[in-house]
């Protein structure tokens, strides 16, 4: 009962938070807008069955976190120049995540340790580097899934260098999304006891505007990025180019409608264009 009230009480302050975020105007005559709001402008993406989807937000990321499987469905965050600074990474082991509710596993830094999976961090460590909480908030293992290493240091980090190279260097406004299909329902083995799900393939969406646009500015001539990487060995030298692939495909995939909050006909221009530099 009461993770279902914790699960309400969450989706109403969701429902709030988006209702201001798409008609800019407070749902209520009070509503203070949060900070997390801004990393689900483009709208929440959701699937047929929200019964697995247990919504976490925090000032620097939105997660949808999955309790069967043991780890997250998606990230969302925003991204510009504005989320770097001089905090160092995070040194030490990575976090349980006590926010979750009583009887969801809370994935440990052991469950990683020799299974052949990497802790891949959804949201970038150095793309939260203002302060030291927002970057250990990264190193939380709600915002981590498993991921080999050649996925993780090869061109899934060449994308998350090349939105970082957009944010600073080019003053991008980023809406990124990332997260796995896990089709085959495969489990850390190891310390883990089979308990997190270890994605087949990793995903990312990137909406790209201009520094300081939003929901507002998205329109058919909007940039995306949409990549689907296989999680497994022998990529380590491939670029991240190779995996682009239609916002749609990963839709397909996963089952989740993303881009919710953009309005529909301008959905389907941008989600059935494939990334071209
Ligand atoms: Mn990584
Ligand atoms: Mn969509």
């Amino acid at each position: 009962m009461k993770n279902i009230k914790i699960f309400i009480f969450s989706y109403v302050i969701l429902v709030c938070g988006l209702s201001f975020s798409i008609t800019g105007k407070p749902s209520e005559s009070n509503y203070i807008p949060q900070p997390w709001e801004v990393h689900v402008v483009m709208g929440i993406p959701t699937d047929n069955d929200n019964s697995d989807d247990y919504i976490i937000t925090r000032d620097q990321y939105v997660l949808s976190y999955n309790q069967n499987k043991n780890v997250s469905n998606w990230a969302c965050w925003n991204l510009n120049e504005d989320w770097f600074g001089d905090a160092p990474r995070h040194s030490g082991s990575f976090f349980r995540d006590n926010s979750l509710p009583d009887g969801f596993y809370r994935a440990k830094h052991n469950d990683y340790t020799n299974s052949g999976y990497e802790r891949g961090h959804m949201v970038m460590s150095e793309q939260r580097t203002k302060n030291i909480e927002d970057n250990e908030s990264t190193f939380i293992l709600t915002n981590v899934f498993p991921q080999r290493a050649d996925l993780n240091k090869g061109p899934w980090v060449k994308l998350e260098f090349y939105c970082n190279d957009l944010a600073i260097d080019q003053d991008k406004e980023l809406y990124i999304i990332a997260g796995g299909v896990y089709d085959n329902d495969r489990k850390l083995k190891g310390k883990g006891k089979g308990k997190v799900t270890i994605p087949d393939s990793c995903y990312k969406i990137i909406v790209i505007l201009n520094k300081g646009e939003g929901l507002a500015d998205v329109d058919s001539n909007t940039q995306v990025i949409a990549v689907m990487m296989p999680n497994k060995k022998g990529i380590k030298k491939h670029k991240w180019q190779r995996y682009i692939t239609t916002i749609d495909a990963v839709e397909y995939s996963t089952g989740y409608d993303f881009l919710t909050a953009v309005p529909v006909d301008v959905q389907e221009v941008l989600e059935e264009r494939e990334f071209q530099e």
